[in-house]
């Protein structure tokens, strides 16, 4: 069976030491002066154009949002790197042995369904040896609505497939609700704030504690389990 398999990034495949976050609230306070500019935004599971759309309207920024969202980008690009050397991140369990088995099998197809503006996940994907696996994905940039991100890399990647062949694997309620709504697969992965049950409850068809044990991860992603 062919399978197109997008993984979310944050929590998911790594976690970052909170160098985005970091590297964010830099570039916010480059370009509008102000420190912690993020502090009442939640990031879990939401699209990078929600969080900073959410921090202009809650500190009052008025004016043409994508070209704040075109200076914010080259500011948050420019920090990045570093923030990532500073901070101890690190791959999540059963990564990259997983990728590296999908890798082998000639009908899954590997991207992304990320809330990350796209050179951000591939700065973080690049800084844990992880950026060669995929071949291109949904990105923050794209909508403030994670479904619509999903959609955008089905579209892509997904040519000859049906929705029903997409498996969306993430973090949070958020990657759950995006997949469903996209009438794709979708797996839950206990490895970021939401708990194997509260993953099931918000719709899951499969749920994992971590992907430590990547050989049945392998089977359930590509439907032979
Ligand atoms: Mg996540």
């Amino acid at each position: 069976m062919t399978r197109l398999l997008l993984f979310d990034v944050d929590n998911t495949l790594l976690w970052s030491g909170g160098a985005g976050g970091k590297a964010m609230g830099l570039a916010f306070r480059d370009l509008f002066g102000i420190e912690d500019g993020f502090k009442k935004v939640e990031f879990s599971g939401r699209t990078d154009r929600y969080i900073v759309s959410t921090a202009l309207r809650q500190h009052g920024i008025d004016g043409d949002f994508d070209e704040h969202q075109g200076r914010f980008l080259e500011r948050y690009y420019a920090h990045l790197p570093q923030a990532l050397r500073e901070r101890e991140g690190k791959l999540m369990p059963g990564f990259p042995a997983l990728l590296d088995a999908l890798t082998k099998q000639s009908h899954v197809r590997l991207g992304l369904a990320t809330g990350n503006f796209s050179h951000a996940a591939q700065l973080k994907l690049a800084h844990y040896g992880i950026d060669g696996y995929f071949r291109g994905g949904g990105f923050g940039e794209e909508s403030e609505d994670r479904a619509v991100i999903v959609r955008r890399a089905i579209d892509r990647l997904g040519e000859g497939l049906h929705s029903a062949e997409a498996v969306v694997i993430g973090d949070t309620p958020h990657d759950i609700s995006s997949a469903k709504a996209n009438g794709a697969i979708a797996v839950g992965v206990a490895t970021g704030g939401h708990s194997v049950e509260q993953l099931k409850e918000s719709g899951a068809d499969f749920v994992f504690q971590d992907l430590s044990d990547w050989r049945s991860a392998v089977a359930t992603l590509t439907g032979e389990a």
